[in-house]
């Protein structure tokens, strides 16, 4: 059983050195007697930048999520087969995704997070992105808490990441007027002629203020954030009276050991801005609805996703790593086998 394991608490950006590989022959491919485990052959790994947050020492960062323990597997979503079951919501054969291990066999003991994939004529590796975490996370900080409506102006930061990618196609289908920033020209063709965003811009080229006077010549009604930091204070100057912002992440904060402050705060009081924090976690009771509303668009091809697919367990950490240097196009995943 090949494994990527967690080596050390990356000091700043995590590195590919602060993982290690190994192989344990001492694996059973069977679910141990008096357990109601099952046992798990990984297809596709999800590289997501919370993770960065549980290479941290420390306890976690929710209830739910423990922080990697050194010398241990790195934890995080995945797609995978069910080849044993003694737990009687499933069966062998099942493909599940959910919390699984950085290797090519988990032997999972409460697999009380695992959701049984039911639409097998969507591509597996979906389920990583559109149909999973991230595809929940879009479409609950966008229709559950910006609550567009036809015509207003949507600004996307990360635009062109796993999350980004959705939300600029959601504010589409809903009438809006989106623009997204990334991080170099290859993402702002793909925003503008593969995702129909309505304009993009580079931020490493533009600076952000002057672009967004540009695109949003009357405000921004809804922001969908990110990235954090400086980018949020400059956006919080460029809201419309009666704003939402989606604080859905902040990448730019993750490898600083102080956080930058915020400044222009006061803004929210003066033009009535909504800004509200969420996790998906928080919203795993609207999944079905957004099954029931994304299926249609994918398989009509109305919604598209954009993966970044590296291939094996040993490209893992580099495509991890990629995230905080924006490498990733699209989602990034790990394929690790065929069916
Ligand atoms: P992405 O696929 O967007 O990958 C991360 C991207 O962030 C990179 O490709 C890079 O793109 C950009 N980036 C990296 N470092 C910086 C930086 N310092 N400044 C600006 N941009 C940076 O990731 P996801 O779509 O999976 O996640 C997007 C955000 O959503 C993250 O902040 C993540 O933590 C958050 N999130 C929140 C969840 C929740 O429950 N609230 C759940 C899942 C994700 P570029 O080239 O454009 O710079």
């Amino acid at each position: 059983n090949k494994q990527v394991l967690f080596k050390s608490h990356p000091i700043g950006a995590p590195k590919e050195t602060d993982f290690q590989f190994c192989e344990d022959s001492t694996i059973s491919l069977e679910v141990p007697e008096g357990s109601n485990g099952v046992l798990l052959k990984n297809l596709y790994l999800s590289c997501d930048p919370y993770m960065r947050f549980l290479m941290a020492p420390g306890s976690g960062i929710e209830e739910e999520l423990s922080n990697y323990a050194v010398s241990s597997p790195i934890k995080g979503y995945g797609v995978s087969k069910v080849v044993d079951s003694k737990h009687p919501n499933f069966q062998n054969g099942d493909l599940v995704w959910g919390t699984t291990g950085w290797e090519e066999y988990s032997l999972i003991t409460k697999p009380d997070d695992l959701t049984t994939i039911e639409h097998k004529d969507i591509p597996l590796s979906y389920y990583t992105g559109i149909l999973g975490m991230p595809g929940l996370t879009a479409y609950a900080g966008f229709y559950e808490i910006c609550k567009p409506k036809v015509g207003d102006k949507v600004y996307v930061s990360a635009a062109a990441g796993s999350i980004g990618q959705l939300v600029g196609q959601f504010a589409k289908s809903a009438g809006c007027y989106v623009v997204g920033s990334a991080g170099s020209k290859e993402k702002v063709d793909l925003l503008k002629n593969k995702l129909g965003f309505d304009d993009a811009f580079n931020y490493n080229e533009q600076e952000i203020d002057a672009a967004l006077k540009r695109y949003f010549p009357e405000g921004i009604d809804i922001y969908f954030e990110n990235v954090g930091g400086k980018a949020l204070d400059t956006v919080v100057l460029n809201m419309r009276m009666h704003g939402r912002i989606a604080l859905c992440g902040m990448i730019s904060q993750y490898n600083l050991e102080k956080h930058e402050g915020v400044h222009n705060l006061i803004q929210l009081i003066f033009r009535n801005i909504r800004m509200e924090g969420f996790t998906s976690f928080a919203y795993r009771h609207v999944y079905s609805k957004m099954l029931d509303f994304m299926l249609p668009y994918i398989r009509e091809k109305k919604i598209i996703c954009v993966e970044d697919i590296a291939e094996g367990l040993e490209n893992g950490p580099a495509a991890f790593v990629g995230l905080f240097t924006g490498r990733n196009v699209g989602k990034q995943l790990v394929a690790l086998a065929a069916k």
